[in-house]
């Protein structure tokens, strides 16, 4: 069983585009990441603050919009729209979940699609959908990435993405089919989940159900890659996946955490230093 070390390929990419950022700084580019966050709530917050660190760790500039929780859609879109008109910032991203009487899809469509880091509009859905280069949510792509860091071979393997968010499952099915795998998404209606788990080379599990994937759903040999974040009954963290029990059974998984969790603000940064290449191409 390999152990596929997040931090490790983490700390790789981010170099990589720490020498790319000095270069665009240097040739008097700008190149910087705004978060917009409506509300106090802290786990959004915490979030909030490592994207931020992260932008410092690899020079780009980052803008924080934090907005009162009752803000009207109409002062969120306007912040998004000067977003959009500001040259120096690239990327922009709107920390969801958003206080609930505000309409996230609505919001979501006014961000400028060049600007989307998140791959959260639906003009770079579509593209992702149609297999054009497209900026691609955080975390799938973060998947993808370990995934071929360790060099591990897709083409005509049988994956199965266990959860189907906009978020995550469905762009994951999508990034796993493009890399010609044979993919099937499973949910909360599937039936036979066990049966249909159990016969994945590559099994991608996003369902935010602590240790919910025991032995019994993994096939031996299997690839595992957990994407959950979740708090087990002593209040720990851990991934919807029960580690102990499945790991002697892969070939690679992934722990949580140290995971595919340091991936994803890892591509928030690499999708930044895409749209900027967007943007001045
Ligand atoms: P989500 O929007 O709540 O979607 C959960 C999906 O799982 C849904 O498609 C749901 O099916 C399915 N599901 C729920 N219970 C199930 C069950 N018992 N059997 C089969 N399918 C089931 O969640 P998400 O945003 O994709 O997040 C999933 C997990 O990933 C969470 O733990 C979250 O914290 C974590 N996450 C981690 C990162 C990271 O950076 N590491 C980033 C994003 C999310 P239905 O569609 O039928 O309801």
């Amino acid at each position: 069983m390999n152990i596929i070390d997040g931090k490790l390929v983490a700390a790789s990419v981010r170099a990589q585009i720490k020498q790319e950022v000095d270069a665009i700084k240097q040739a008097g580019g700008h190149i910087g990441l705004a978060v917009i966050l409506v509300g106090d709530d802290p786990a959004s917050k915490v979030y909030v603050r490592n994207k931020l660190k992260a932008c410092e760790e690899t020079g780009m500039d980052s803008y924080l919009v934090n907005l009162p929780a009752d803000s009207s859609h109409e002062r969120v879109a306007e912040e998004i729209v000067r977003l959009n008109e500001d040259p120096k910032v690239t990327g922009m991203i709107l920390q969801l979940p958003l206080p609930k009487h505000l309409c996230e899809e609505k919001l979501v469509d006014i961000i400028q699609p060049d600007k989307d880091v998140d791959g959260c509009t639906y003009q770079q859905k579509g593209r992702l959908w149609t297999g054009r280069d497209s900026l691609i949510a955080c975390t799938p792509l973060g998947v993808m990435k370990l995934l071929e860091y360790y060099g591990i071979e897709l083409a005509g393997k049988r994956a199965v993405v266990l959860g189907r968010s906009n978020l995550v499952g469905k762009p994951l099915a999508q990034l796993l089919m493009n890399e010609n795998c044979t993919v099937t998404v499973c949910h909360s209606r599937t039936k036979e989940l066990a049966k249909v788990t159990s016969e994945a080379d590559i099994l991608c599990v996003a369902i935010g159900k602590a240790k919910f994937v025991g032995k019994d759903m993994v096939k031996q040999g299997a690839v595992v890659v957990d994407v959950g974040m979740d708090r087990d009954e002593n209040g720990k963290l851990c991934g919807d996946v029960d580690f102990a029990e499945v790991a002697d059974k892969c070939s690679y998984i992934t722990p949580v955490p140290g995971g595919v969790g340091p991936m994803t603000v890892t591509m928030l940064l690499a999708n930044t230093l895409k749209a900027y290449r967007l943007q001045t191409k």
